[in-house]
């Protein structure tokens, strides 16, 4: 009490305003100035990159020379720099593509002495994570380095060391020695990464056999859907969650047409997507022809590359929601084991997504 009393006759009484609430007052609402965003969220899978890893320099020496009260010439103090920083690649099972790389890839400076032998701090090294399984070349196309396991690093670009400041060149005979070192360029490097297992399962068929529409089907994925060949231009991926815990990458592949192999349509690029996987899920157009596009899926493989004949596989014939479709579904399985699915309307979804589980389990 008698505090606020003091505070009053000094007239320092804290003003605190209470808002009347019964007041005609009416508060509004703050509406952003900001322009929606009119980017496309719609993110493609990037799947191999090019980077250029540029490290730090290193800081520069100093040249200094103490003088304090009675001793004006105390000697040399100038510091170290700091090294600069490096570019590290590291494996993580955490990421699954290279789309947050950027093109160029830059690690601080170090930080130059000071007096006082105050040396440089030393710049912090850029890790970069990547996928599991990135391949490191370098500009000629060699492989340099391969991260196979989780935590391996590749060190892109070393940092420059730090220049050496003039405390350190201090002899006998030298008592006051008025050099000192810059720092060292760090290095720049020209990389290309790819990611060498993509997704597990690929799907695999003709332009227009439903691929899209069956992965907007199974999973989160949003890759457009049109009635005209060629709507899918790059990789897509989709997750699919089981219920303990297991995530199945699966993507969607640009169409395969015949003579792929020698570089038609989409051709050699697309193929070597399908490489990067671990199974592959063959989906045939019921409406048009499938026994012959089934010959055509298997053959510009294996004219391509006769390993891939040798993946795990499962064949699934698209449409079974048209009446002919289905008519003609007991005349295939003659030939081979399909599974037939609507991926527009979802008849059978959860049988192909039991098969997809198997396949990914023995493979793994
Ligand atoms: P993609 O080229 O293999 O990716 O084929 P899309 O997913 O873009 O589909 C091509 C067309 O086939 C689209 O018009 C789809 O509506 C249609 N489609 C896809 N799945 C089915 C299906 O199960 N039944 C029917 N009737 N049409 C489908
Ligand atoms: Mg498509």
């Amino acid at each position: 009490m008698k505090l606020i009393q003091l505070f009053r006759r000094l007239k320092l009484m804290p003003c605190v305003q209470i808002r009347n609430l019964s007041d005609k007052y009416q508060p509004k609402a703050l509406r952003s100035l900001k322009p929606k965003s009119t980017r496309n969220t719609v993110q493609f899978y990037v799947d191999s990159c090019r980077v250029r890893a540029v490290a730090g320099k290193g800081g520069d020496g100093c040249i200094s020379f103490l003088s304090v009260w009675c001793k004006d010439h105390a000697g040399p103090d100038g510091g170290d720099g700091g090294h600069g920083g490096h570019v590290i690649f590291q494996a993580t099972h955490s990421k699954k593509s290279l789309n947050h790389c950027h093109t160029v890839i830059k690690a601080k400076d170090g930080e130059r002495g000071f007096n006082k032998d105050c040396h440089g701090k030393n710049a912090k090294h850029v890790v970069v994570d990547v996928p599991l399984g990135t391949i490191i070349k370098d500009a000629y196309g060699r492989v340099v380095g391969d991260l196979q396991t989780e935590g391996a690093m590749f060190v892109a670009a070393r940092g420059g060391a730090g220049g050496r400041g003039n405390r350190f060149f201090l002899t006998d005979t030298e008592q006051a020695p008025s050099v000192a070192e810059f720092g060292a360029p760090g290095e720049t490097n020209q990389y290309s990464l790819e990611v060498r297992s993509m997704a597990h399962i690929g799907l695999l068929g003709a332009p227009n056999a439903g691929k899209s529409t069956l992965l907007r089907a199974l999973t989160r994925a949003r890759p457009t859907v049109a009635p005209y060949p060629f709507t899918t231009l790059r990789p897509h991926i989709g997750m699919i969650p089981y219920d303990d815990y297991e995530q199945v990458a699966i993507a969607d592949l640009p169409g395969l047409i015949p003579g792929s192999h020698k570089n038609h349509g989409l051709g050699i690029q697309f193929l070597q997507h399908v490489e990067r996987c671990k199974g592959l899920i063959f989906l045939l157009d019921g409406a048009n022809d499938p026994i012959s596009q089934y010959e055509t899926l298997n053959y510009e493989l294996e004219q391509y590359n006769k390993e891939l004949t040798k993946r795990q596989r499962c064949v699934a014939l698209n449409k079974i929601d048209l009446p002919e479709v289905r008519e003609i579904l007991p005349k295939i399985r003659e030939i081979v084991d399909v599974i037939g699915i609507s991926a527009k309307t979802g008849v059978n979804l959860d049988e192909l997504l039991r098969v997809v589980r198997k396949m990914y389990d023995e493979d793994m």
